[in-house]
């Protein structure tokens, strides 16, 4: 059996942990596999290598993704997602591995609607904004490193009795302010999910003040509004020294954490696992700490759910 393999969307850290996991279970069962570079748009233009288990070493540890990837806007056309199934059929190539974010998912869902490909979905992205599965690839890397960050800000803030605005990526989902705020003792997390009353913000910062408080840290999904647009409007309702800090790409780099290790190396092997049952084409995710699978076509239509339970979790521990 041929499988291709592309990494597609944003880059996030554990693709290319995933990467390995995918080739070195195909070789396993005797597949031929081969890379496609750069994502959808290398897919149309027939850019592929075949790949061995060397061409996947010494990468576990690595960031960002060994295939690139890019954003294809052809693939938006029917013109070229036709161009892409058929340079799969041309090749002989029967099931397609996509590790992406919900667009990819989208590519792939229409792949298998219209031309009838084989697609598995491996979820990598870092804004872990996908409802069918708990946790995205990449997502505990970008929450890690933004925890480091919160703790190096703080050490200052707390120095000058500053508040400190951090802004998170994301896109429009909140989870990862929601879990840098709580897991870094952020006082205040502002998400798209949710409107903010700067003068609930201002109250909550008084109060924690007055309690013997130095400085306070305010994490702000990127999806919500900018860094400097909060800070703006907060410095309009108070007194206190405000500062701002965009974490930026920082949060798609570095070397994955062993979570998103652990989740790659299954992903990937459930993902050739399913190719060779032949079941269709699904999307692997990890539900209670199960890993599991299901139509990709579903996967995609479920509709992001915010864990409110979380977001009052941190507004009754974070003073
Ligand atoms: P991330 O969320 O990390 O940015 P992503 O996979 O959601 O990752 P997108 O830029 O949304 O990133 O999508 C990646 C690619 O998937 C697009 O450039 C395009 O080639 C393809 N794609 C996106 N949406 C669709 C769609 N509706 N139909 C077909 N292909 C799509």
């Amino acid at each position: 059996m041929k499988i291709g393999l592309l990494t597609s969307g944003g880059d996030a850290p554990g693709m290319n942990a995933a990467i390995r996991a995918v080739v070195r279970t195909a070789l396993y069962y005797g597949m031929e596999v081969f890379g496609i570079e750069r994502g959808f748009a290398g897919l149309i233009e027939d850019k592929m290598q075949p790949m061995n288990m060397r061409s996947v070493s010494e990468i576990i540890n690595r960031g960002g993704t060994m295939l690139r990837t890019a954003r294809c806007c052809e693939m938006l056309d029917k013109e070229g997602r036709k161009k892409a199934a058929s340079v799969l059929e041309k090749r002989g190539i029967e099931g397609l591995v996509v590790i992406g974010g919900d667009g990819s998912f989208r590519g792939a869902k229409s792949l298998t609607e219209e031309f009838g490909v084989s697609t598995i979905g491996i979820p990598g992205t870092i804004d872990n904004d996908l409802e069918y599965t708990d946790y995205t690839l990449g997502f505990d890397t970008a929450v890690n490193t933004n925890i480091n960050i919160v703790n190096m800000l703080r050490d200052t803030m707390n120095s000058h009795e500053r508040i400190s605005v951090v802004e998170v990526m994301g896109r429009s989902c909140g989870d990862i302010a929601l879990f840098t705020g709580i897991a870094s003792g952020a006082e205040i997390i502002i998400v798209p999910e949710i409107r903010y009353d700067m003068e609930d913000v201002v109250m909550r910062i008084d109060r924690s003040r007055k309690s013997g408080k130095h400085s306070n840290i305010i994490v702000v999904a990127e999806g919500a509004c900018s860094a400097e647009e909060f800070a703006s409007q907060l410095k309009e309702s108070t007194d206190y020294a405000v500062r701002t800090t965009t974490i930026g790409h920082i949060q798609r780099g570095g070397s994955p954490t062993m979570a998103d290790r652990m989740l790659a190396a299954q992903f990937g092997n459930k993902a050739i696992r399913l190719l060779k049952e032949k079941t269709g084409s699904r999307a692997v995710g990890i539900k209670r700490n199960k890993i599991i699978d299901m139509d990709i076509i579903e996967a995609v239509e479920m509709k992001k759910r915010f864990n409110y339970e979380l977001y009052e979790t941190l507004q009754m521990i974070s003073m």
